[in-house]
């Protein structure tokens, strides 16, 4: 019988954290111990050495419900490195309780190709996104606490922008009524919950190099407008120390390992379409100030995630991507051909090739609009036929890029050592990242050329809403920020049917919003969902604890 991924982790022998931080030179001293087996890096480690390590950059095509396997794969390739003789890090995002409980399952990766404890880093963790909610909703309580108390900075409370946080899909709370009753209970008014992930905390907490920088960007969060329709600052509130002193300890990067003991930082969980979707800066950071390959995952596919990472992230962290991978299975590709879920078993080429202009359109980002060298991991399922390699693997040969294939779901680290071994070679390969677009265009530039370059489209048609909402970012002095792309993951389009490579389509702009503080304007194409609900089934009626503390249920 094949074993579940939680059996799996469950049946593996940990080491202890203080051998895990040993192998990329982590002292022992600059660890604060969670248990056995998860800890905390002190900043300070960050500070002693210079970034020295390689950065691979996982991404994948356009996600379908045949699934992908990033984190899968990243974690699979983090242990290929290591079993090459490669002083190796990987550095993910932490998961949220939210799709945890709903229909995801969790999210340290799968079969032979895990992080572990998985249970803890799928429920709790170190606490961080607790404490994300907590300096969120200090925050809230503080507006409507300012409001109450007599409202000197004149807030207008139908245009309070912040919203309350909590971990957990939960649609009851995602418009609510607050401050009702007694004159003494506040200022009724409409109001609502946001998952935390989605809050902008988490998304300052991810962009920021040092506890001193999160303060500042704290600082510039906008919370609402006045009645005069002048912006509001959480510094205007004077939170920032206090909400910076809750983050103290969430800011430091989780170490924890994968199933062959390679060290993992799982730090920060941002949304991927109304904020960036990766992990923190700083654990990059960290990872890269201590191993010679750094193995990260952004979020959704290279439309989205790896657009984000490297005009956001990198830009703002002055990080350099040396090699991409970008994830992509014959199921999926299959779909994005025309089949049916329910018919993917069966051999077919010609959906295949129908399918693999999806494929192509990211590699062709990834070489031209970013300029970095690439190489497709076909992560292998028992259905693949050898036709259907032959066929995918001549039309990326074309494209004057490597495909390998990935067994590391079934053999971890052993099934992606040709993936390893060619993610090596393209680090060495020269290269010099450019972005999609300039900060200083303006802010509609900024989205036709993420439009026309990266989603292949013709341009861009805007609600007036949205135009409106550049012309006044732009005189507010928000028009140098990135632009956050808050869109369908799954076309290349803002139609989410719309598989493959669809051509000739303009992309609707419904709205903007700023996040200040994390620094981006985000620019939302459709309606974005920031506190999902759970599906009829979800997951958490399988979850289940014995005595011994033993947890089962979770995948
Ligand atoms: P992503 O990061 O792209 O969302 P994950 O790596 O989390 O994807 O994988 C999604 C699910 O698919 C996981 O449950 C994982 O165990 C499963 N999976 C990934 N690769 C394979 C594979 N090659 N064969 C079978 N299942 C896989
Ligand atoms: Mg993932």
């Amino acid at each position: 019988m094949v074993k579940s991924d939680i059996e799996i982790a469950q049946s593996t022998e940990m080491l202890p954290i203080d051998e895990i931080a040993q192998k990329i030179d982590i002292q022992v001293e600059d660890l604060e111990h969670y248990g056995k087996f998860k800890a905390k890096v002190d900043y300070t480690a960050l500070h002693k050495k210079e970034s020295k390590g390689k950065l691979i950059l996982v991404t994948a095509i356009n996600p379908t419900p045949a699934g992908e396997g990033k984190t899968t794969t990243s974690v699979g390739l983090g242990d290929a490195l290591q079993k090459i003789g490669k002083q190796t890090a990987i550095a993910l995002r932490e998961p949220s309780l939210g799709p945890v409980f709903g229909i995801k399952g969790g999210a340290a990766g799968g079969g032979y190709a895990q992080v572990i404890p998985m249970e803890d880093i799928n429920l709790h963790f170190t606490g961080d996104i607790h404490a994300i909610g907590a300096a969120n909703n200090l925050v809230a309580a503080m507006i409507d606490n300012h409001i109450y108390q007599g409202n000197d900075l004149n807030i207008d409370p139908r245009r309070v922008t912040w919203r309350r946080a909590m971990d957990m899909n939960d649609r009851q709370l995602r418009s609510i009524v607050s401050g009702i009753g007694a004159r003494t209970n506040g200022m009724p008014r409409e109001d609502g919950f946001d998952i935390t992930v989605a809050s902008e905390i988490m998304a300052v907490l991810c962009l920021s190099n040092s506890l001193t920088e999160m303060k500042e960007k704290l600082r510039e969060c906008l919370v609402g407008y006045t009645f005069d329709n002048e912006p509001v600052t959480l510094g205007q509130l004077q939170a920032e120390g206090a909400v910076s002193a809750l983050l103290k300890d969430a800011l430091k990067p989780n170490l924890v390992q994968t199933l062959e003991h390679t060290p993992v930082f799982i730090h920060g969980g941002p949304f991927a379409n109304i904020a960036h979707g990766c992990n923190s800066l700083l654990a990059t950071k960290m990872a890269l100030a201590h191993a010679d390959y750094v193995v990260t995952e952004a979020g959704f596919g290279a439309d989205l995630g790896a657009e984000k990472f490297i005009d956001i992230k990198c830009r703002m962290g002055g990080l350099k991507p040396d090699a991409v991978v970008i994830v992509a299975t014959i199921r999926a590709l299959k779909m994005h051909g025309g089949v049916k879920k329910t018919e993917l078993d069966t051999e077919n080429t010609a959906a295949l090739k129908k399918g693999l202009p999806n494929l192509l359109k990211h590699i062709e980002n990834i070489n031209h609009t970013f300029s970095l060298p690439a190489v497709v991991a076909i992560n292998a399922f028992p259905g693949d036929t050898e036709e259907e390699l032959t066929v995918l693997k001549k039309a990326i040969e074309a494209t004057g890029n490597k495909v390998v294939q990935s067994n590391v779901w079934a053999e971890g680290g052993a099934g992606g050592v040709e993936l390893a071994e060619e993610v090596v070679a393209l680090c060495e390969k020269e290269s010099s990242l450019t972005y999609a677009y300039d900060q200083s265009d303006p802010i509609e530039m900024k989205v036709d050329k993420i439009i026309q370059s990266v989603y292949g489209g013709k341009g861009s048609e805007w609600s007036k809403t949205a135009r409106n909402k550049a012309k006044r970012l732009e005189k507010l002095g928000y028009g140098d920020l990135p632009v956050c792309m808050a869109k369908t993951q799954y076309s290349l389009s803002d139609s989410a049917t719309a598989l493959g490579r669809p051509t000739d389509f303009t992309v609707n702009i419904r709205d903007l919003s700023i996040s200040a503080g994390a620094g981006f304007i985000v620019v939302l194409t459709g309606n974005i969902m920031r506190m999902p609900g759970l599906p009829k089934v979800p997951s958490a009626v399988q979850v289940d604890v014995q005595e011994d503390g033993r947890i089962s249920g979770l995948f």
